[in-house]
């Protein structure tokens, strides 16, 4: 099917503002000497991003450096707290032994032995993704690129989507950033995909994630998506692209090159009946503080697809009801509805960012208290842990013993859908491995694993 160019005329009006068209242009961690705008921060801050970035992933793009981080405020700036790396994402001791290393002037094969031990004892793989949630064909094949956890939606790796515009500070996919190829997640094979979503008709929606799919040219994403328009997967009902290109690089939607193919793909795929849902991740208003962002955002809306937005609460980044209650705001505001606020998971940096659950509880709900009811369609805070994702309802008391009352909305085990439980009330807590029953009851997620 063809679209009408009036209607795809229209669609281009989604513009209008005066914008000079930027090229993309990358910086990585062997170009830090080469970013200007880092000359201002202290010489020791800028050693201790080598060391740091020989570790975790780096990668910054000149929008962000230009447009999105305000340079006068770095290095606290929220910004350059989510792009750039800071010491205390290491352990000291981890610290000193890649500063060591490098120092001593080490060949770059040595410096990667020593980087490799490191991120190994960084829980590259969180929640048991690589082996517990690889789907299999009919011979019993595990599917390389696919994951189907909960019974309706199977997340999908298209190999050239595995990298973003930027690499956020705090990424639990940053195993796959690092160059390890059997660390990652990804796959061409676009036929098995196809396959699988055939002879599973329980399945409902199909998430395109990465890294990123939006750094994909639009024509494979086209490739990848349009199949799904074939009355045999009818089952599917929604699309949904998880993606940071409306923070990273928002010209996607825009001025790139095939930028128009991409808009007219969304709304094709609307046209033909599919619920397009871009699950949008944002951790902060700034995110959505510049001209090129908001017209991004009135261009996706116009093809008809929704714009969902996700994120984790991150020390150093949004630990405060403010920033949340702004954003929120904003979004609504835009036509983006909030969906999820979650819980930094127990990965790679996580020592920088993590929040105790107690304190994630009262910010998500101080929030709360400052947004409409459009905006309180975020749930969470939640957990992605191994048995499902896990919601922090509250603080209560049960027979004088104060408990956190959490509940699963998503569970690899159905039965656990929906259902609330009760766990010791600890200030200390910031992950689900660490909750306590309470009152001899048993916590569903032990069971679960049993
Ligand atoms: C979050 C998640 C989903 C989607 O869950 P929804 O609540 O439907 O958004 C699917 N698969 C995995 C592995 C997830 O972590
Ligand atoms: S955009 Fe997503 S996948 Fe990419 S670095 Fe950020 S959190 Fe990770």
């Amino acid at each position: 099917m063809l679209l009408n160019s009036q209607s795809t005329r229209s669609l281009l009006r989604a513009v209008d503002f005066e914008y000079a068209p930027q090229r993309f242009t990358v910086y990585t961690a062997r170009d830090l000497d080469r970013i200007g705008q880092l000359e201002r921060l202290p010489a020791e801050l800028r050693y201790e991003m080598k060391v740091v970035s020989s570790v975790l992933p780096f990668r910054v793009n000149e929008y962000v450096l230009r447009e999105l981080i305000d340079w006068e405020r770095a290095p606290e700036d929220p910004m350059f707290q989510l792009t750039f790396p800071q010491r205390g994402m290491l352990s000291d001791a981890h610290f000193k032994r890649m500063a060591i290393a490098i120092d001593s002037g080490l060949e770059k094969k040595e410096l990667q032995v020593v980087a490799n031990e490191i991120r190994a004892e960084l829980n590259p793989h969180p929640a048991g993704q690589l082996e517990n949630n690889l789907p299999r064909d009919e011979s019993g094949e595990p599917i390389n690129g696919l994951q189907h956890k909960y019974k309706e939606t199977v997340l999908f790796f298209p190999s050239q989507g595995q990298t973003c515009h930027s690499y956020c500070t705090f990424c639990f996919r940053w195993a796959q950033f690092i160059g390890d190829k059997s660390l990652r997640i990804a796959t061409t094979e676009a036929e098995k995909l196809y396959s699988y979503l055939r002879h599973h008709p329980e399945v409902t929606d199909l998430l395109v994630t990465g890294g990123d799919p939006m750094v994909m040219k639009s024509k494979q994403l086209k490739a990848y998506l349009e199949p799904l328009l074939h009355p045999e997967f009818s089952h599917i009902q929604t699309i949904r692209i998880g993606t940071k290109a409306l923070t990273f690089w928002p010209h996607r939607f825009i001025f790139d090159d095939d930028a128009d193919e991409l808009i007219e793909l969304l709304h094709h795929l609307v046209l033909a009946g599919k619920h397009v849902a871009i699950m949008a991740h944002y951790n902060h208003w700034r995110e959505l503080d510049t001209d090129v962002a908001r017209a991004a955002i009135r261009r996706v809306r116009a093809t008809g697809a929704e714009i969902r937005s996700q994120g984790p609460l991150l020390a150093h980044i949004n630990d405060n009801s403010g920033d949340w209650a702004k954003l929120w705001n904003e979004q609504v505001k835009l036509g983006v509805n909030p969906y999820y606020m979650f819980v930094e998971r127990d990965t790679g940096a996580r020592r920088y960012f993590e929040v105790p659950l107690y304190r994630a509880w009262q910010i998500y709900r101080d929030a709360m208290k400052q947004v409409s009811g459009l905006g309180r369609t975020a749930r969470g805070p939640s957990m992605s842990a191994g048995p499902g994702k896990v919601e922090i309802q509250g603080v209560t008391e049960i027979n004088g013993e104060k408990v956190f009352v959490l509940r699963f909305i998503q569970a690899r085990d159905h039965d656990l859908v929906q259902r609330p439980f009760f766990a010791q009330y600890d200030e200390n807590v910031t992950w689900y491995d660490q909750l306590r029953p309470v009152q001899g009851q048993a916590l569903p997620f032990l069971e679960a694993a049993r």
